[in-house]
């Protein structure tokens, strides 16, 4: 029996009982519950490309896992996806919180799938948000509308990591994706950040939400993000708010003429729309479409996923490389000596480089 002081005889009228141990918090019974049939790569895919989503999504948690294993898997089913992916017109979308991403992929999902009988995926990168550990029900409740439709297939961010690493797996469960027959895959970012050029570097269409009245036509920032769009549109152009959105437009299409013409040939449009009222929603999607038969046209198309294939082979390869480095227990180890002969002008910060690189290589 445990020892109370409180109960000595010096504290009268207080008295400490014997406590009960509290019940384990985790449901024994889910553990049974939990266990699931474990497929191999072939079955994984042959059921993906029946179009089946609940194995579609085992997968891209699999592809998400950090384990080793999993990994192995993950890896084999894209490889046997892959001759049966790239049908796809993938489209990025961006633009700062609260510009209405959510209301206008809900309302652009609901357009394709209807309108233009898609069958569509959302995917997201956001390697800083909380909401993207796998919190799915958020996302659904974000696209109320299309989170319904049988034909749409959402799925939130790669739980937060590296940029490059979130941004690998995003690229990866677009292949599952595709495979699996989804004709057009929106990749949704946060409107900061890098994670615009990862979200570049793999789709066909980069589309730039905006709103009206923010400066930001004025003051030129995010000229990068303006660069990079091949389509700037202007949201909530409804109610008394449509004189401002068209004056926005009209500083957008002035502002992109001092650019230079990007590499597809194609000008980038400026239009108004209300994603919450469905206004305009139409002649987005014909844009879209116009874009993609132009480039396929030119040639454009075709060049930019190879030049994204080319990249991603280097993103790869640079990520893991870092990783095996930072990974070796014994560079890990002398990386902390390093920083404190650094810290203490010992040594500088290039020398400490190269002898870290050196003893790595000597590995090899
Ligand atoms: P996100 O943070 O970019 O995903 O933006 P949301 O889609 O959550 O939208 C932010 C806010 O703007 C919400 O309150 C929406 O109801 C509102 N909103 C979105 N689209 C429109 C629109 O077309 N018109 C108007 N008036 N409000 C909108």
């Amino acid at each position: 029996m445990q020892h109370h002081p409180e109960n000595d005889p010096q504290y009268k009228g207080l008295t400490v009982n014997q406590g009960i141990s509290s019940p384990p918090v985790i449901n024994p019974y889910l553990k049974e519950r939990k266990k699931r049939r474990n497929f191999t790569p072939v079955e994984y895919v042959e059921q993906i490309l029946q179009g089946n989503i609940t194995v579609l999504s085992q997968a891209v948690t699999l592809l998400e896992s950090q384990k080793s294993e999993h990994q192995l898997i993950a890896q084999e089913v894209i490889e046997k996806c892959l001759p049966y992916a790239g049908h796809s017109v993938r489209i990025g979308i961006t633009g700062v919180p609260g510009a209405g991403k959510s209301t206008s992929i809900d309302a652009f999902g609901m357009h394709l799938i209807h309108d233009r009988n898609k069958k569509l995926a959302v995917l997201a990168i956001d390697p800083s948000s909380e909401r993207s550990k796998g919190s799915i029900l958020g996302d659904k409740t974000r696209m109320e509308e299309i989170s319904r439709e049988p034909q749409a297939f959402i799925r939130p961010s790669p739980s937060a990591g590296s940029l490059g690493g979130v941004a690998r797996k995003t690229r990866e469960t677009i292949i599952l994706c595709e495979a699996a027959g989804f004709d057009t895959i929106f990749v949704e970012t946060v409107g900061v950040g890098q994670s615009e050029t990862a979200v570049h570097s793999m789709v066909d269409f980069f589309l730039l939400i905006q709103l009206a009245g923010t400066g930001d036509e004025l003051q030129g920032i995010k000229r990068g993000i303006m660069e990079m769009a091949d389509g700037i549109i202007v949201n909530k152009a409804d109610g008394n708010n449509i004189d401002k959105a068209n004056l926005a437009a009209a500083q957008y299409r002035n502002a992109l003429h001092l650019f230079p013409l990007p590499p597809s040939g194609w000008t980038p449009k400026v239009l108004t729309y209300s994603g919450y009222y469905k206004n305009g929603i139409t002649e987005i999607w014909d844009m879209v479409y116009q874009y993609i038969d132009f480039t396929r046209e030119n040639g454009y198309f075709e060049l930019r996923r190879h030049s994204q294939a080319k990249y991603w082979m280097y993103e790869s390869i640079n990520e893991q490389l870092k990783n095996h480095f930072y990974q070796t227990p014994e560079i890990a180890e002398e990386l902390i000596v390093k920083e404190k002969q650094i810290l203490n002008s010992e040594i500088s910060s290039f020398m400490a480089a190269k002898q870290m690189l050196d003893k790595y290589f000597d590995g090899y």
